[in-house]
């Protein structure tokens, strides 16, 4: 989508930290990372946010993706947080569908 920033980074027109790429998901390093391990998660196809998704298929292959990934760094042991956010209050700023892999320090609290 023309202005979607991930989008951009999906085409390559900006460049990105990539860590994982198939046909329908790309994964890639946060630019302002929040833990020692902050990986983003987003389907190729735009979606601004979950409500407009139907595609539970996909869905499940972002998860699963974030688990193949965690466990390629080593980190299911200890563990690590996934986190969607959800339109304005849920704090997402970025409106291209996306899910934040964290990991590596102490994850306090239940949401912070
Ligand atoms: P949200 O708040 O929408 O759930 O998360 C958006 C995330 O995207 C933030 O953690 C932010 O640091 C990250 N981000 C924003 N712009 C860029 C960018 O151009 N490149 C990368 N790699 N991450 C970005
Ligand atoms: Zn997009």
């Amino acid at each position: 989508m023309k202005g979607c920033v991930f989008c951009r980074i999906i085409e390559r027109e900006l460049p990105s930290r990539i860590v994982f790429e198939d046909e329908s998901i790309l994964a890639i390093e946060d630019i302002n990372p929040q833990a020692p391990i902050h990986i983003l998660i987003m389907p190729k196809r735009h979606y601004s946010t979950l409500p407009e998704c139907d595609d539970a298929g996909l869905l499940g292959r972002m998860v699963a993706t974030a688990k193949e990934i965690a466990r390629e760094r080593g980190v299911e042991e200890k563990g690590y947080r996934l986190v969607m956010n959800i339109n304005r209050e849920g704090g997402q700023t970025v409106f291209h569908l996306h899910m934040h892999l964290l990991a590596g320090r102490p994850l306090s609290g239940k949401l912070g």
